[in-house]
């Protein structure tokens, strides 16, 4: 059960409003993609949601419990950052297992095992011992959604995981992630400023601006109430 609820979340950075009364239900299982333009607030509802920020006021809820009494290495989250970079120093097998630095593999399997399992989900085999500055930024950021999912999280946020790759890469990226997303069935939640982006991927979206949720619906839904 990973259903996400944020109910009322403020937050300020001195005198900026950064969410001003944000309340959102993610079905479990769903694609779920926040959208609007640049400082509207999607970073910092991501970031209060992973809990690496502290709301000034509201609750967020996964599966029904409240993230404030659950430490961060308890969790059940995967995150892919748009600058949550790989460790260079790292080979592509130990970026990946290092999702797996708090909790033991699901499904019984070994690390190794498990390792290659996620690479072979995000169609990049036997890269086990290949370096993260041999890749290309697209392998790289699958490489990143790897490491997310290798310990079987309830819940996978994604904050702008595509914006640094050019156009033709986003477009097979994007189906790559939602066929994994549909496959694994992971709730997550999806950042972007782009809105053509969040039509084509989302099975609902919530638009934002301000700070505040102005519409929130499916792509077909928003689409019709530009
Ligand atoms: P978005 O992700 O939609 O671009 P953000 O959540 O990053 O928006 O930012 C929302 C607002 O909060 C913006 O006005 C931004 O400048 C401000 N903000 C975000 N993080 C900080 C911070 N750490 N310190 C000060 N202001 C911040
Ligand atoms: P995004 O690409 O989602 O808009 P940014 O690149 O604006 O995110 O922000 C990257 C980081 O900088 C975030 O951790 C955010 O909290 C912080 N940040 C954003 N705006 C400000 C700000 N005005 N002052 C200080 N930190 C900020």
């Amino acid at each position: 059960m990973s259903e996400l609820e944020l109910t009322d979340i403020t937050k300020s950075y001195g005198k900026t409003r950064a969410l001003d009364g944000v309340s959102l239900r993610v079905r479990d299982g769903e694609f779920f993609t926040l959208v609007g333009p640049s400082g509207c607030g999607k970073t910092t509802t991501l970031r209060t949601v992973a809990g690496f920020e502290s709301s000034d006021a509201g609750e967020v809820r996964i599966g029904g419990q409240s993230v404030a009494d659950v430490p961060p290495e308890d969790r059940d989250i995967g995150v892919v950052f748009q600058n949550y970079a790989l460790f260079p120093h790292m080979t592509v097998a130990e970026n990946v297992a290092y999702g797996l630095r708090f909790r033991d593999p699901p499904g019984g399997v070994s690390r190794d095992e498990r390792v290659s399992e996620l690479l072979s989900l995000v169609d990049l085999d036997g890269f086990e011992e290949r370096e993260p500055d041999e890749l290309s930024g697209g392998q790289r950021q699958r490489i990143a959604l790897a490491r997310a999912l290798a310990p079987g999280p309830d819940l996978l946020l994604l904050d702008e995981p595509m914006s640094a790759l050019d156009a033709r890469l986003r477009k097979s990226l994007r189906r790559q992630l939602q066929t994994i997303q549909s496959d694994l069935g992971v709730t997550t939640l999806y950042v972007t400023h782009d809105q053509n982006e969040a039509l084509a991927i989302s099975d609902r979206l919530a638009v934002m601006n301000g700070g505040r949720i102005e519409q929130v619906g499916s792509p077909r839904d928003v689409y019709r109430r530009p």
